[in-house]
């Protein structure tokens, strides 16, 4: 097996190099949280010093941190992994950033001879935990083709979209569709209940038809409910978003729906909401309709 470090073990990669550790693989982990770290220690994993400290002794580096930002000063950074990267090793991606960044920092390195996939996700943490996120890969097919094995330890789906980016802009698509979708549920059914029918009653009937989907059959409970809890929290569809409008507008691509979504979000964030689910958008069309599902 080859030699694989893992970088940033927080609620997600937490979870996901656990999973790598049950298939067999020896991780040498790193994380500025001390105390993940020592989890995955405990668990069998070996701690690394710093980035360059891993990439010295591995073929292969997954990052599942927060944003851009982050996996920049990991990947290129000071005792970043472009310091001590043999020419061949590959470097996979796995957290959510701006597509742009994936293919910025990805010619960073392979000025160097390093490889970049970027492989983010969706799932959550339950399906980090067991093993059944959804991987979507932007990268060489060649470099897919060796790696796609690893990603199936920690996925029921990897597919290959694309050149490099095109794991980044699949996620952000999805996320495009997630928002705008809540936001549709929302404004339905806070019409709904203002113009006198039940809201309870109009999901039961509209919930088979065109109108259904996956997202209406998880969120339209909880807004009902007033069930806020996380789930995917705003500050993370925030962080999401602010991506979406930068890569749009870097190919010069109007997105209006996605940029009305950011301002709705906006207002739940000045309302301290930021740490509730997205089902928590409908409180945004509570406040300008006058009414509250679930009461
Ligand atoms: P998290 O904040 O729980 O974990 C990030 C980890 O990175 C933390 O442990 C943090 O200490 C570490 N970190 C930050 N900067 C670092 C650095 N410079 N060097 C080393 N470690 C560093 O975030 P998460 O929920 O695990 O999400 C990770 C990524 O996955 C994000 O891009 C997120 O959008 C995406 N994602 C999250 C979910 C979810 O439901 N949580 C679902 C799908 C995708």
């Amino acid at each position: 097996m080859e030699k694989l470090g893992f970088i940033g073990l927080g609620i997600m990669g937490r979870p996901m190099c656990k999973n790598l550790l049950k298939a067999g693989y020896s991780p040498i982990v790193y994380d500025v949280n001390a105390a993940a770290v020592e989890d995955l220690v405990a668990a069998g994993a070996t701690a690394g010093k710093n980035p360059a400290d891993i990439a010295a002794q591995c073929e292969v580096i997954i990052t599942m941190l927060p944003n851009s930002p982050h996996v920049r000063a990991v990947a290129l950074g000071e005792n970043g992994l472009i310091e001590t990267a043999k020419p061949g090793a590959v470097v996979i991606d796995m957290s959510s950033i701006d597509p742009m960044e994936s293919k910025a920092i990805g010619a960073a390195l392979a000025e160097k001879g390093i490889e970049f996939m970027d492989a983010p996700v969706s799932g959550g943490e339950p399906k980090a935990i067991d093993g059944t996120l959804s991987v979507m890969v932007g990268g060489k097919k060649e470099i897919f083709d060796r790696y796609q094995g690893l990603l199936e330890k920690m996925a029921a789906s990897v597919v290959l979209v694309g050149e490099l980016g095109s794991g980044n802009i699949a996620k952000l698509a999805n996320q495009m569709v997630v928002a705008i979708n809540i936001a549709a549920v929302s404004e339905a059914l806070c019409f709904a209940e203002k113009a006198g029918a039940d809201p309870q009653r109009v999901y039961e009937a509209i919930r088979g038809g065109l109108a259904g989907s996956t997202v209406m059959d998880a969120k339209a409970p909880m807004m009902l409910a007033r069930n806020y809890k996380p789930g995917f929290r705003i500050e993370l569809h925030i962080k999401d978003l602010a991506n979406v409008l930068n890569a749009s507008r870097s190919v010069h691509t109007p997105v209006p729906l996605s940029a009305q979504l950011m301002e709705m979000m906006q207002f739940l964030a000045s309302k301290g909401y930021e740490k509730e689910d997205h089902a928590s958008i409908v409180k945004y069309y509570e406040a300008i309709s006058g009414v509250e599902l679930g009461k």
